[in-house]
């Protein structure tokens, strides 16, 4: 979307998640205001608008930051109502005829803020990517919390892909644990049933095996954090849960 051509008073047609500027559209509601977050335009308004989305978009969470507004923020929220004009009319395309409201606005600023408010109560909205923290648009459903930009320090790949891949092994990571884990317990638990070890001891053993297996887990949560250093997680998680 060009903002910068855009001419004020401004029409737009708005039909359910949907609408057009006029010969331009269908676009989809929250993404204007996704394009002008991510572009280098008006700062002030920008941090208004991503604050507006922190007000008000804690129901898309885990989408957005989960966000209470705080007395100062609510007062300056009453500071951004946004006056506009609004009818009911019908837009064309060739075979189709749509219902639209037809909202006239004066300034860029009304019309982003009126798009935002919208997408939100359509489930829709500007999401920051999880690994390079650029703006992208989020539309209702879709689960996703990477961009599909190329990811910082990568030639080719997304953030889309790089992030899948990181969830996928850590997904083989935590398995490892758990595995390392279960034949240790499975070893104990024989020593149990043959009299080797006593009630009281393997009971001991096995409350400390867990917290060792969910400290692992938890040092593997913190993501990236290197082949040699996994490998030496796992290595003491094995010699921990076997060394009696
Ligand atoms: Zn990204």
């Amino acid at each position: 979307m060009d903002f910068a051509s855009m001419t004020f008073p401004l029409t737009v047609e708005i039909s359910g998640d949907q609408y057009w500027i006029g010969e331009d559209g269908p676009y989809k509601l929250g993404m204007a205001a996704t394009e002008f977050l991510a572009s280098d335009g008006d700062g002030e308004l920008r941090e208004a608008l991503s604050s507006f989305l922190r007000s008000f978009g804690g129901m898309l969470d885990p989408f957005v930051a989960d966000g209470r507004a705080s007395e100062e923020e609510v007062r300056s929220l009453q500071e951004r109502t946004v006056g506009c004009a609004v009818g009911y009319g019908y837009y064309a395309v060739p075979g189709k005829i749509y219902l639209v409201e037809r909202f006239t606005f004066t300034s860029l600023r009304d019309f982003l803020f009126v798009e935002l408010g919208k997408a939100i109560l359509n489930g829709n909205s500007p999401r920051q990517c999880r690994l390079c923290g650029r703006w992208f648009f989020h539309e209702k459903s879709d689960r996703t919390i990477y961009c599909d930009r190329v990811a910082p320090g990568e030639t080719e790949r997304t953030c889309r892909e790089v992030g899948a891949r990181a969830v996928f092994e850590k997904k083989i990571q935590d398995e490892e644990a758990w595995k390392i884990y279960k034949r240790a317990y499975k070893k104990y638990y024989a020593r149990l049933m043959k009299g080797t070890m006593t009630q009281e001891e393997f009971k001991a053993w096995a409350d400390e095996a867990a917290a060792e297996r969910d400290k692992a887990l938890g040092q593997l949560q913190r993501g990236n954090i290197g082949e040699v250093l996994t490998a030496e997680i796992f290595r003491e998680l094995r010699e921990r849960l076997n060394r009696k």
